[in-house]
């Protein structure tokens, strides 16, 4: 059996707990729902010093994501968070200009 990849909120809960509020703000209850079980599937790879993108699910870098896909923006107090949804399911959670990332010490 294949192994789950991390889960995003154990890895990232501050980030998680910021995405579903700005989720809420923007009025995507069912993202901000969703958001707590994303799986951190990869990092960017784009190697750009300011983004700390998170791939959600698997894609094929640099293919269209087709139809039934949106982008929802949104507005955290410093940087950028944009979230890649298709069909309700978020695949891309783009991070830029954002301090790093603080990960949840492992026991
Ligand atoms: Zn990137």
């Amino acid at each position: 059996m294949k192994q789950e990849p991390p889960l995003v909120r154990d890895l990232f809960p501050e980030l998680v707990a910021e995405l579903a509020t700005l989720l809420e703000e923007e009025g995507e209850h069912w993202l901000a729902i969703c958001v707590w079980d994303v799986r951190m599937v990869a990092e960017c790879g784009c190697g750009d010093d300011f983004c700390q993108s998170i791939r959600t699910a698997e894609h094929t870098p640099g293919q269209p994501y087709g139809p039934g896909h949106r982008c929802v923006p949104l507005l955290p107090a410093t940087g950028d968070l944009i979230l890649d949804v298709v069909n309700g399911r978020i695949m891309y959670i783009e991070i830029l200009d954002r301090p790093p990332l603080r990960q949840r010490v492992q026991p």
